[in-house]
């Protein structure tokens, strides 16, 4: 709307303060909005300084866990891993708890790592992954191969191995509420997945579901060439701060990180891929949930997760440590923000997230759209009020 012609013939003076005043406060919105957004980056970046996820170390437990063999449900190098992450858990403090179940025809063992926070009635959040391997490589290029279980450096080492890592440096957040690890098993067996996950959900009391203020899984972060999907199901103000929190580490394509440099193109969330995986049964039970998954390992291949997917290939030479610390940096600053407790993050998250280059440029296009609006304002607004002041000025010298 164009304004409208002032009801009497303003001053020079007048004309000149108020048109000021409209380009200073033209000048100062924008510059204030840009304020504060790097406010609220030097606030995430300063957590960034303070991570401490090891890599390295997490790919140690990588090689460790295939070094054992195949962790199938029942198997000894299952049993072992378990007395394993049992011993390291308890060492830090944790309260390690395991759960047995059995469906169709699996025997299978859930595995509990606790940290319970100092407060009082404290939320808890759950990190999972899955320990078990899978029995058949049924999708090995070579037809011997299919029988065999697959070595899992990835599937699911990967995911197993950074949340020991996480455990090790959960102690010292200080946090205010209680953290769950939890190690499931029976993902990946023949036909049946995500029994042990299913298994914990059905058990699940009320009140337990209640205190769960999230579930984050952890599947295939460990490829070497690492994409993160948005994957679905899954809650959307979750992924908004996963996302943001990724800018800031460097993991959104060509975004400036805490350190000036340009992100990789590691975040892809404007690609969405369904998966029915553990976060399933949690999402189902209304618990905010997330899953962090790659879902092209090694090259794409038709209907499926990627080349070395439930193949013989799926070896520690597929996984880096510079991947799985993106993931376990990323998670970790997670926990450090309160970004996964929905409701009571310590720092203020922007709103609208999951596209956030796409939203920050459209943002900047509707302030310069706002901006140039404003502009032509002023400008109509000025040029009317000279004309006023010089009909004004003019007045007296007319003859009469
Ligand atoms: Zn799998």
């Amino acid at each position: 709307m164009a304004p409208s012609v002032p009801p009497r013939c303003w001053g020079m003076t007048e004309g000149f303060t108020l048109a000021f005043i409209l380009i200073l406060a033209a000048t100062i919105g924008p510059v204030h909005a840009e304020n504060s957004f790097d406010e609220h980056q030097n606030e995430l970046c300063n957590i960034v300084d303070e991570l401490q996820f090891s890599g390295t170390k997490a790919n140690q437990t990588v090689q460790w866990q295939v070094d054992i063999g195949p962790r199938t449900p029942g198997s000894q190098a299952s049993a072992l891993l378990r007395a394993n992450f049992t011993a390291e858990a308890e060492r830090l403090g944790y309260i390690v708890s395991e759960s047995n179940h059995t469906s169709h025809g699996i025997e299978f063992t859930n595995l509990f790592a606790r940290w319970v926070s100092s407060s009082e009635d404290a939320d808890q959040l759950v990190l999972s992954a899955h320990y078990d391997s899978r029995n058949i490589a049924d999708q090995d290029r070579n037809e011997t191969n299919r029988s065999m279980p697959v070595p899992g450096a990835n599937d699911a080492a990967s995911g197993a191995a950074v949340l020991l890592e996480l455990a090790r440096l959960i102690p010292s957040m200080n946090l205010s509420y209680d953290v769950v690890i939890f190690w499931n098993d029976a993902e990946d067996q023949n036909n049946n997945y995500t029994e042990g996950a299913k298994a914990w959900a059905d058990n699940l009391t009320l009140e337990e579901q209640e205190r769960t203020k999230a579930f984050v899984l952890l599947d295939m972060v460990g490829d070497a060439d690492l994409q993160l999907h948005n994957i679905q199901p899954g809650n959307d103000t979750l992924k908004e701060r996963i996302v943001i929190m990724g800018r800031d580490l460097g993991m959104v394509d060509g975004v400036e990180d805490c350190t000036g440099l340009p992100g990789q193109d590691i975040l892809q969330y404007s690609t969405t891929v369904g998966v029915l995986d553990d976060h399933v049964h949690a999402h189902a039970l209304n618990i905010p949930s997330i899953d962090l998954m790659d879902t092209v390992y090694g090259e794409p291949k038709f209907g499926t997760f990627g080349s070395y997917w439930h193949t013989m290939e799926d070896t520690p030479d597929k996984v880096s440590a510079e991947s799985l610390a993106y993931v376990g940096r990323l998670v970790e600053l997670g926990l450090r923000t309160n970004a996964f407790i929905i409701e009571e993050p310590s720092i203020i998250f922007d709103e609208n997230p999951v596209n956030e280059n796409q939203n920050q440029s459209s943002q900047s296009q509707a302030d310069s759209k706002s901006g140039s609006k404003t502009l032509a304002y002023i400008a109509m607004f000025a040029f009317l009020s000279v004309m006023a002041l010089l009909v004004n000025f003019e007045r007296p010298r007319k003859p009469r």
